[in-house]
């Protein structure tokens, strides 16, 4: 079997030059993956401009590593969740993690639309 690399690595990309000198921000977020970018992109939407600083690259962690499952759902099991938050707490990060699909599928829906 040949080893291939994921469409989302198989692009050109140059690393982006160290930070230099002194830079100021009302918010500065450390952790270019997933986590990170998606909270600099909602304070970009909300008039927020963060400073995104990564000790590596950016998407260099599990993000850009991942098997690019799309699932809802948190680490534990549904019902394991239910014993360990409650019901209820359960079946709200439960929708939020649908809530992001429907984000995504949307922003994926944009994406394409201007291509
Ligand atoms: C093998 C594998 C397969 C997976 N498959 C899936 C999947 O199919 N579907 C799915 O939904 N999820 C999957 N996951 C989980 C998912 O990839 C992670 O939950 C997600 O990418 C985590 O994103 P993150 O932004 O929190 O962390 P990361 O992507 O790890 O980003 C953290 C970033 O912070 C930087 N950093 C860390 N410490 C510092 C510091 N002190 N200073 C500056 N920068 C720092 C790192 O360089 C890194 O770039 C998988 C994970 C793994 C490991």
């Amino acid at each position: 079997m040949q080893a291939t690399a994921s469409i989302w690595l198989d692009e050109p990309y140059t690393p982006r030059p160290p930070l230099e000198g002194r830079l100021s921000s009302e918010i500065c977020i450390v952790g270019a993956g997933i986590a990170g970018l998606s909270a600099a992109w909602r304070m970009l939407e909300l008039g927020v401009r963060p400073v995104v600083l990564d000790a590596l690259t950016v998407a260099g962690g599990a993000t850009g590593r991942n098997g690019g499952f799309f699932m809802a759902g948190v680490a534990p099991r549904y019902d394991e969740a239910c014993r360990l938050w409650g019901p209820e707490v359960a079946a709200r990060r439960y929708r939020a993690t649908l809530d992001s699909q429907l984000d995504l599928l949307a922003f994926a829906g944009e994406v394409c639309a201007r291509d």
